[in-house]
């Protein structure tokens, strides 16, 4: 009996992983016509200053309206779109929808500072010889400064990053494009190697947030983001916290030097008209 239901549950898994694979083929041959159907939209999450709880910008965070499947989120097509370098034009579409809002908002806000828009790079697109032209023509295009924009690129992606690689990040960063570290301290962080890095900008990861549930939070958790803090306040870094789920947790990252929030708190990603209201109220309020 028990060999019999191990052998089902074997073949269970097995068909599992047949379905999940025939969805991933499913999906990756469907992504090039996606782009050009216009299946995808951008959501945005703002950004929000922890001492006084105005918004400073969104993050562009990209989905798929599947006319099968629904609404896709990134983590299920973005491993597609990079092996397949669909995202190289995936990202530069993300880029100008994402610059053209920017302008927008900055137009509409003004009373609001200088709204800016974080956009995610992929290491495929940083690899790609287009980026920096793509970027400054983007940019032009929509009449828009260099500074209203932070692109995120993840740790794991620089890691021992030669200065190749490193190039176009750093003519970008002279031009006063905003480059953050995303997701830090997930990989192994090497805090040496910040210095060599054109960042200026850590995001600190959802993990870290997740351990301030409680209040006070673990004290050996809260160590490690001072540090984290200020080590990246002593190297003119900016810290932004994502994630952020409740008060508690924000208020203990506030406490610890955090500059800015992103997470539910405040609020889910969503249209862009959202933000028209967030940007004009008090996120918290
Ligand atoms: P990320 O850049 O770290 O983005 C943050 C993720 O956390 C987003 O997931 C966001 O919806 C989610 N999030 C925000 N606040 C909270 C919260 O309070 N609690 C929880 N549990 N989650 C929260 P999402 O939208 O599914 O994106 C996943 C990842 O996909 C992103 O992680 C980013 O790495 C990637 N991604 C999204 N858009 C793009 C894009 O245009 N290009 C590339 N290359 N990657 C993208
Ligand atoms: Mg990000
Ligand atoms: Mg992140
Ligand atoms: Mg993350």
């Amino acid at each position: 009996r028990a060999k019999a239901s191990g052998g089902n549950r074997f073949e269970l898994a097995d068909a599992e992983a047949d379905a999940r694979a025939i969805t991933r083929h499913g999906l990756t041959t469907a992504l090039p016509t996606a782009l050009e159907r216009g299946e995808f939209f951008i959501e945005y999450q703002p950004l929000v200053h922890l001492g006084d709880g105005s918004v400073r910008g969104a993050e562009a965070l990209v989905r798929w309206l599947h006319p099968q499947h629904g609404v896709l989120g990134p983590d299920r097509f973005i491993p597609l779109a990079e092996h397949t370098g669909l995202i190289v034009p995936l990202g530069r579409w993300v880029l100008e929808q994402s610059v053209r809002q920017a302008r927008a908002w900055r137009e509409r806000h003004e009373e609001a500072g200088p709204l800016r828009i974080n956009v995610n790079l992929s290491p495929c697109q940083l690899t790609h010889p287009g980026l920096v032209q793509d970027t400054v023509d983007i940019l032009e295009r929509a009449g828009v400064e260099p500074d209203a924009l932070c692109l995120e690129v993840t740790e794991s992606a620089l890691i021992g990053a030669d200065d190749d690689l490193l190039k176009p990040l750093r003519r970008l960063a002279e031009m006063g494009v905003d480059i953050a570290l995303d997701d830090f301290g997930t990989g192994y962080s090497n805090l040496a190697n910040l210095r060599r890095l054109p960042v200026s900008v850590l995001k600190l990861d959802r993990s870290f947030t997740q351990s301030m549930q409680q209040f006070p939070a673990d004290p050996v958790d809260l160590k490690i983001v001072e540090g984290i803090v200020s080590l990246a306040h002593s190297l003119d870094l900016a810290v932004t916290v994502e994630g952020v789920e409740t008060g508690a947790q924000a208020e203990q990252l506030r406490i610890l030097g955090c500059d800015t929030a992103q997470g539910w708190y405040y609020a889910r990603p969503g249209p862009p008209e959202r933000l028209h209201e967030l940007a004009l109220v008090d996120a918290t309020g």
